[in-house]
């Protein structure tokens, strides 16, 4: 089983990544410290924060994120959980609800594509709760090349400045 995350309201970009990796995470930029332990705890999920005076309960992991950057942090988050990148799946979940995404036929899609995407790419997935539709094509490499930036950096240890 993956680790599943709540981010604080100063994670937001970091949980649209951890979401576009594969990764359940949950993010509502309203909640408060305690509203964010309250759901970790609910859902055996780790919570992430950048705030230093965050609470430090016995029965919640909490990462407390260090960098400014989302790529500095996401390598922290792969580090210390530590995640199992190689079993990931990317675009899998939608970055902006979090609902795993459903396959989708091309023709259910053809009006929510760029005319160029829609030529060249066959498959498609699409999230349930939004209807943001999302394919290989744009989104897989770009999320690939993270993957592999990460693999690399919990090799050699150091992170990119
Ligand atoms: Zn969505």
């Amino acid at each position: 089983m993956p680790p599943r995350f709540v981010a604080d309201s100063m994670l937001g970009r970091l949980a649209r990544w951890l979401r576009a990796l594969g990764f359940d995470v949950f993010y509502d930029p309203l909640l408060s410290d305690h509203e964010v332990i309250a759901r970790a705890r609910e859902r055996d999920a780790i919570a992430l924060t950048r705030d230093t005076r965050f609470p430090d309960p016995a029965d919640v992991e909490v990462v407390l994120i260090g960098g400014d950057h989302v790529s500095d942090q996401l390598v922290q988050v792969a580090r210390e959980v530590p995640l199992d990148l190689e079993a990931a799946r990317p675009l899998t979940r939608c970055t902006v609800c979090n609902e795993p995404l459903v396959p989708a036929a091309r023709d259910e899609v053809w009006d929510r594509v760029p005319p160029f995407v829609y030529l060249t790419n066959e498959t498609y997935a699409r999230c349930p709760g939004c209807a943001r539709v999302y394919w290989e094509g744009t989104h897989g490499p770009r999320i690939r090349r993270e993957l592999v930036r990460l693999s690399e950096a919990c090799l050699t240890g150091e992170t990119e400045e």
